[in-house]
């Protein structure tokens, strides 16, 4: 009886020393932790974090009335696209326009003429305010090409071709000089070849001249784009031609030169399909 007690005492013991052992070695823990030189250090300048105050429920902003995002629709006519890559076969415009070719008149005719230049109906007016305001600033103009059938460029091409020795209409380079049939855009009838009335000569030299000037620096007010900078042939695959305009819009043609962008890139922009 005795010796139950005694190892139910010693059993007791051992609890409460093991309790006692437990409780020390914690205690020296929280010690450690207390006196630990990187916590001390944090102490001071780092606030207790304070109780965070309820927030408070934020009013809905109203909307501030912000400045609409530009869009253009590519899918409209004026930003037709037409390359090597991109073929309009057999297109032909709906209606076609005969104009003044040294803007001498500001009759738009719907009868064909041969003696007046050829475009889509729907440039006809801007192309005319154009090269009305040209002269007006006294530079002679001449338009020397508008809209070309897909039988008239197929014979430009080969003639082309012929004349520079090459049968894929493309110089040293590897740049157009000449496009095949249903990938040119004169076919669209949205672009005119615009030159001095008295320097008809289309290559780039036509860009010293007082007219090409004039219209490189005012065409976007008329909606129109110089179509093959020298910068973007890369991208345009046609050599620099400082005479072959193209109708975009006036809104288009504006963002098109503060933005330096080219009609290919311009589209690729605002392609949402
Ligand atoms: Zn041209």
């Amino acid at each position: 009886m005795r010796r139950v007690l005694r190892v139910i005492l010693g059993l007791i013991l051992a609890v409460v020393l093991g309790l006692w052992i437990y409780g020390q070695r914690g205690g020296r823990i929280n010690r450690q932790d207390i006196s630990d030189p990187v916590q001390s250090v944090e102490v001071s300048p780092v606030p207790e974090e304070t109780p965070e105050p309820t927030p408070e429920p934020t009013p809905e902003p109203t909307p501030e009335p912000t400045e609409e995002p530009v869009m253009f629709d590519v899918s409209s006519w004026e930003y037709m696209l037409v390359n090597a890559d991109h073929s309009i076969e057999q297109y032909e415009p709906e209606q076609l326009a005969y104009i003044n070719i040294i803007a001498d008149d500001t009759e738009i005719r719907t009868e064909f003429d041969p003696n007046r230049q050829v475009v889509d109906i729907r440039i006809a007016q801007p192309l005319l305010d154009m090269a009305m305001a040209c002269k007006e600033a006294g530079l002679p103009i001449y338009l020397s090409s508008g809209y070309r059938s897909y039988e008239t460029q197929a014979e430009n091409f080969r003639r082309v071709c012929a004349n520079n020795g090459v049968s894929d209409g493309k110089d040293a380079a590897g740049y157009y000089i000449t496009m095949p049939a249903g990938c040119s855009e004169h076919q669209t009838g949205l672009c005119c070849d615009i030159t001095d009335r008295y320097y008809p000569v289309k290559d780039s030299s036509i860009e010293n001249t007082e007219t090409f000037k004039w219209l490189k620096e005012h065409c976007a007010e008329y909606g129109f784009i110089l179509r093959f900078p020298h910068d973007k042939a890369d991208i345009t695959g046609v050599m620099y031609e400082p005479f072959h305009f193209r109708y975009v819009g006036v809104e288009a043609a504006q963002y098109m030169t503060e933005n330096n962008l080219c009609l290919e890139e311009f589209v690729e922009m605002f392609d949402q399909q």
